[in-house]
């Protein structure tokens, strides 16, 4: 196999030839199709998470053709379309676990974080964390679903009911949910960084009534928002952009430090809350009805041997929508 391999935190990627790796009882072997960049990538590479497995794969939101069963593998098969999400492993006796919060187990595996992930063209999964993908939409356009998709489609449950959303960033992630939010009859208020003229026209062009600068005021007071950019003083900001009893949930794995803030601005019951990984039931929840949104997934297709460049391009804020390798 071929893998971008980081060997060491805050260096590139390097290119490596491998052994094909062998599934162990209860995992399959995924040849790769397709592989989306994330943020978290960025993070991981950046060595701004904690114990992070080095050398490590990055990648977790892989799209392939299941090429080998392990032992025990059990309602999947060979020749079959899976995605494999950034939720890898979980232990399945913790306290989360068993009350069903495996998003938050005390001992799970996350993919191309703590096992190797899916820049490369082959990966290794947990079958019981696979998702079948059945053969509708093009693998390219599938894999942004396997995080910013889902970790969205979460964020977006736990924002609530509110009809008037925020997004406080709109790279990937915010990309689709501004589209699910719309499929569900909300108005969607566009966030970018100040002056980033483009992105507030994609914003409008994927749906959203308001876009503007995150120092910028929406035009009438939001119900909740999502904030899915990594800047601290985002959430004071977008706590003055909710009405009283709305909610602010942070999306995003690694934010700068928040700034203090007067606590009038959480008073009036304003919630803060964080989005934490995800659980199996999002994804088949998102899964199932995805196809029924009309989802316009807009990707930029980089060559697997081009992860160094995706990654630059997405710290620098290059393309609109989601950047995805292709082996
Ligand atoms: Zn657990
Ligand atoms: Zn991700």
């Amino acid at each position: 196999m071929h893998a971008m391999v980081l060997k060491k935190l805050g260096t590139g990627l390097e290119s490596t030839d491998r052994a094909d790796p062998q599934p162990g009882r209860g995992e399959i072997r995924v040849k790769v199709a397709a592989c989306g960049v994330c943020r978290t990538d960025l993070h991981v590479v950046d060595g701004e998470l904690p114990d992070p497995k080095l050398p490590i794969i990055p990648g977790h939101e892989i799209v392939g053709r299941i090429d080998a069963l392990g032992a025990g593998v059990e309602g999947l098969s060979v020749g079959e379309r899976v995605g494999i999400p950034w939720l890898g492993h979980t232990c399945g006796v913790c306290p989360y676990c068993l009350g069903g919060e495996e998003n938050l187990c005390d001992r799970p595996v996350f993919t191309g974080y703590t096992r190797d992930g899916g820049f490369a063209t082959a990966a290794i999964a947990d079958a019981r964390f696979a998702f079948p993908l059945g053969e509708a939409g093009g693998d390219v356009e599938l894999a942004p679903l396997l995080c910013a998709g889902l970790i969205g489609w979460r964020s977006l449950v736990i924002a609530g009911a509110g009809k008037k959303l925020g997004l406080y960033g709109f790279g990937a992630a915010a990309h689709i949910v501004a589209q699910v939010a719309k499929w569900q009859g909300r108005s969607v208020f566009a966030f970018t960084r100040p002056g980033d003229l483009a992105g507030q026209a994609f914003a409008r062009s994927l749906g959203a009534t308001w876009a503007g600068g995150s120092d910028e005021r929406p035009p009438a007071p939001l119900d909740a928002a999502i904030i899915f950019a990594t800047a601290g003083d985002l959430v004071p900001a977008a706590l003055k952009a909710v009405r009283k009893g709305g909610r602010v949930v942070c999306a995003g794995i690694h934010m700068s430090d928040i700034p203090s803030f007067p606590y009038r601005l959480l008073w009036e019951e304003r919630q803060l809350v964080s989005v934490a990984n995800l659980t199996r039931k999002d994804g088949i929840d998102f899964l199932r009805l995805a196809p029924e949104m009309g989802l316009v997934i807009r990707t930029t297709r980089y060559p697997l041997n081009q992860a160094n460049q995706a990654l630059a391009d997405l710290r620098a804020g290059r393309f609109e929508g989601a950047a995805v390798l292709v082996p």
